[in-house]
């Protein structure tokens, strides 16, 4: 079959959480033939006050690993399965598979180990209902012993089994190293083995099925009913996930964008709905000025003063060197003639206060520091920063008019987006203006 018309598509926990959405998830999978691979999480929570079963197991390590008993949270995790079996009428069995973890656990397996059940399972019992082959995301997805991901010899086992099978489930989050022990992603990861087995089945597509219908220009919680995000690119998607937008794991981005396979973010509640399309360029029309606004609070803005400083050679080496060896990564560095700032979350300033002032002191012996403790980062991102004319205007006159002072500017380099701090009292302001500017 042509690789353009393979679908790899993950479901999420919220769209596996009970027998309804599996009926729901099997009518995705099988109204498409090209859907021929299959990632699901473990079973999310089917109202407000539920449970995660990945919470649940983490739960149960922890009581047993604690000495305590593990008999009344596993018979939650299993009635959570048990429900499901029972309705769709499957055959697996979770009087063997208990009997299993309860060996393992016996035997030392770990946290990491306990938590992958929840996808394991849930892959179990939708390979059973979908009729396609389960292969177990402990033989493909590789990790070292340390937990390190091992990207290219995944790649390598998971193209290869997956080739001798032509429609499989993958449960996500997990793999295992060469000794056979269980590692996991982190919260989330199994939009990365979506990925993953999207590269590897050389997928014309990604979809990423989860309860919403795609990325939202701005916060909820902020802006009321917010425009949807029809259509982006993975740089656009990078400026906004990193500002804490995030509807899709991070890490899940990479394989695909490599490889240049488009995201399609869709609501398994409702699969009419267009959802997000995330991939490498956009045609001209699907192109928009402002893709999305994001932000969030609590920064530091460390400013440097010297004397002369644009003429030293090799000063901003040393400046990054005094963040290096105190292992710190900072977000931006806006810089003027004499003066440069290193913006980065307030916590981590707080950890490591004393020693990156004492490298920057040592490194530098700048004439003065001064560290502004109130920061939020306030981010624009759209094409339409580099090539509308006018833009500018209506984001800072939003901002003037709003009353929120603007402490830092900083617009990447890639120019398809404006960064700005302010104080974190103004943060919600400042959204609510640049959305009303900036976006009809
Ligand atoms: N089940 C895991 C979690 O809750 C992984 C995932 O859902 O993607 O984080």
């Amino acid at each position: 079959m042509n690789a353009e018309h393979v679908i790899a598509a993950k479901f999420g926990g919220s769209s596996l959480a009970d027998a309804e959405h599996f009926r729901r998830v099997k009518e995705i999978v099988e109204s498409d033939p090209a859907r021929r691979y299959v990632v699901p999480s473990a079973p999310g929570k089917r109202f407000e006050s539920d449970d995660k079963v990945t919470d649940l197991l983490y739960e149960y390590y922890a009581r047993l690993n604690r000495g305590g008993s593990g008999v009344s949270i596993q018979k939650k995790i299993r009635a959570r399965y048990q429900e499901i079996i029972d309705e769709l009428g499957l055959s697996v069995s979770l009087e063997k598979e208990f009997a299993r973890i309860e060996y393992a656990f016996s035997k030392g397996a770990g946290e990491a180990y306990a938590a992958s059940r929840g996808e394991y399972l849930c892959g179990l019992l939708l390979a059973d209902y979908l009729g396609y082959e389960f292969v177990d995301a402990a033989e493909v997805v590789r990790f070292r012993q340390d937990g390190q991901f091992e990207d290219e010899r995944t790649n390598f086992f998971l193209r290869g089994r997956l080739s001798r099978a032509g429609h499989a489930v993958v449960p996500g989050f997990y793999g295992a190293d060469d000794s056979g022990e269980i590692h996991t992603f982190t919260r989330g990861g199994s939009d990365v083995t979506g990925a993953l087995v999207a590269r590897a089945v050389r997928a014309g597509l990604y979809e990423n099925w989860t309860d919403v219908s795609g990325f939202l220009l701005a916060d909820p919680a902020i802006i009321e009913h917010p425009r949807k995000i029809e259509a982006m690119t993975f740089a656009e998607l990078r400026e906004l996930s990193y500002r804490g937008a995030a509807v899709l794991h991070e890490d899940a981005v990479y394989p695909a964008r490599r490889e240049g396979i488009p995201i399609h973010i869709r609501n398994t509640n409702h699969p009419k709905e267009n959802g997000t399309m995330i991939c490498r360029t956009l045609d001209p029309e699907q192109e928009i000025p402002i893709t999305g606004i994001a932000g969030r609070k609590h920064f530091a803005a460390i400013s440097i003063a010297k004397n002369r400083m644009n003429a030293q050679i090799g000063f901003c080496h040393k400046l990054l060197e005094a963040f290096d060896e105190n292992h710190i990564t900072f977000e931006h560095m806006p810089s003027g003639i004499d003066t440069i700032s290193v913006i980065l979350p307030l916590e981590e300033y707080h950890q490591k206060k004393d020693a990156v002032t004492a490298s920057l002191q040592r490194l530098l012996s700048p004439d003065k520091i001064s560290v502004d403790e109130d920061m939020a980062l306030v981010t624009v991102v759209g094409k339409g920063m580099r090539s509308e004319s006018g833009i500018a205007a209506r984001f800072f006159g939003a901002l003037g008019g709003a009353g929120v002072n603007i402490k830092m500017i900083d617009m990447g380099s890639n120019e398809i987006n404006c960064t700005i701090g302010v104080s974190n009292g103004d943060f919600e302001t400042a959204i609510r203006a640049l959305y009303d500017a900036l976006v009809d």
